[in-house]
């Protein structure tokens, strides 16, 4: 192994940044590319946060996509407290419910044995690791909610069963505001943000040449070791090196509204409705709520290399009009929101791009959609990509690209 200690990382998502963070921490000199002007402003800024138990995940039903959830759940704050100053606590949602859905996939006699069975997963890894999901002490519950005692007006005509967990969310702009702090603090990490990646070319013998764009014009580097970080955009940066993905994948753009409104914990529900093609809402008490309907929030799929340039396709207006219509979709399912008052300057109807593997969307039951356990790195010499699958796995996922590295894995 060489004992050239620079590495090039390519995208400041929380992927790419928490690999920096922990290669610095090794002793790395790192150097992130970053084309936006700062780090943390794409789908790691507008996800919803959600730090995922397998819940969600009932329909791979060999368990392998929840548990490799809660192996990042467990991992989440801890890995983050090691780079940065953080505590789940300070941005923490409150707990998730899950509404079964009328025209559910699945019925909650089946998905209450999926909970049972990422229950005891998580009893197993959590005593195995001697960790605790986000520090919050609540461990891994859930129990169903009886009609007569659903809360905040939620309408059992859409919604006939609930089941309250002790699942939550991050808010992922307190986050991406640690890990900014934390790459400008960090020894041993030069960030460039303004640097477009455009090609990756292997050197004769050891090393890649990584050429860039920056305030119009191109430049080339060389670095022993390069991590491919920028998720929906690695394809046309692995193929050229010899790495595909591992199936037929597709791109969605989906809208992960937020509305910076300070709430009580009783005004909203934390809640994901499933199982199929539908929403979620979250409370982050004073930092706001998240709110997102997938058949009207879900509004591009494409199954290119390169999906369109969605995001910069949208204007204000046309951004507005999905969000109200998510909107009206939700206060039929949950009326409080009617209460809740702000204006329309105080939305940010923000939306990301979702690569996964999988060409059929959520509605339908074959689909790899439902399944996100294919992840993870892949290397070919000193060149490794990364597919970060959950913002869940990103620290899980930046500690495995720095033992890749380092030689360790
Ligand atoms: C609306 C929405 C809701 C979601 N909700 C959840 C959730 O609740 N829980 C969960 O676990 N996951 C969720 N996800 C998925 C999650 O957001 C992603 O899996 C995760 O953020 C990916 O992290 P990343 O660092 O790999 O990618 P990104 O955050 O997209 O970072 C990639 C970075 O690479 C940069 N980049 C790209 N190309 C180049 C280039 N050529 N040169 C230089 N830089 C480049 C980009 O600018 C970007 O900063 C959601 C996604 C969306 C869109």
């Amino acid at each position: 192994m060489t004992t050239d200690k620079r590495v090039a990382i390519l995208g400041a998502g929380a992927g790419g940044a928490c690999a920096a963070l922990e290669l610095a921490s090794r002793g790395f000199q790192v150097t992130l590319f970053e084309r936006n002007s700062e780090a943390v402003a794409e789908a790691s800024l507008v996800n919803e946060g959600k730090i995922h138990l397998g819940f969600i995940y009932a329909m791979d039903r060999s368990l392998r996509t929840a548990r490799k959830m809660i192996d990042g759940a467990l991992v989440f704050e801890d890995h983050l407290r090691r780079w940065v100053d953080f505590r789940a606590a300070d941005a923490v949602s409150t707990p998730f419910l899950y509404g079964i859905h009328r025209d559910s996939l699945m019925g909650l006699e089946q998905l209450l044995a999926h909970y049972a069975a990422c229950a005891d997963y998580y009893r197993q890894r959590a005593a195995e690791l001697g960790r605790d999901y986000l520090g919050m002490g609540t461990g891994f519950r859930f129990h169903p909610v009886p009609e007569a005692e659903y809360p905040v007006d939620l309408n059992p005509e859409f919604i006939p069963q609930l089941v309250a967990t002790t699942e939550y969310a991050v808010d992922p702009r307190h986050v991406a505001r640690c890990l900014r702090r934390g790459l400008q603090t960090a020894e041993g990490i030069e960030f460039r943000p303004g640097h477009t990646v455009t090609a990756i070319d292997p050197l004769k013998g050891n090393g890649y040449r990584v050429t860039v764009q920056h305030d119009g014009q191109e430049r080339s580097e060389s670095f022993p070791q390069v991590v491919n970080a920028t998720w929906y955009r690695r394809l046309p940066l692995d193929r050229p090196l010899g790495i595909e993905p591992p199936g037929p994948w597709s791109h969605r753009y989906k809208f992960g509204n937020r509305v910076a409104v300070s709430l009580t914990r009783a005004q909203l529900p934390s809640i994901t409705c499933v199982q199929g093609p539908f929403g979620d809402l979250v409370n982050f008490e004073a930092n706001g709520f998240f709110l997102s309907w997938y058949p009207t929030g879900r509004t591009g799929m494409s199954l290119a290399e390169s999906p369109p340039e969605w995001d910069a396709g949208y204007d204000r207006a046309q951004r507005m009009a999905v969000f109200h219509n998510s909107l009206g979709h939700w206060k039929q399912r949950c009326a409080r929101l009617d209460e809740l008052r702000f204006s329309d300057e105080d939305v940010d109807p923000v939306g990301g791009v979702i690569y996964a593997l999988g060409t059929e969307d959520v509605d339908h039951v074959a689909t790899r959609l439902h399944d996100r356990y294919d992840i993870g790195l892949q290397s070919r010499g000193g060149y490794h990509s990364v597919d970060t699958g959950k913002y869940t796995l990103a620290p899980l996922m930046g500690m495995a690209v720095a033992d890749r590295v380092s030689g360790v894995a």
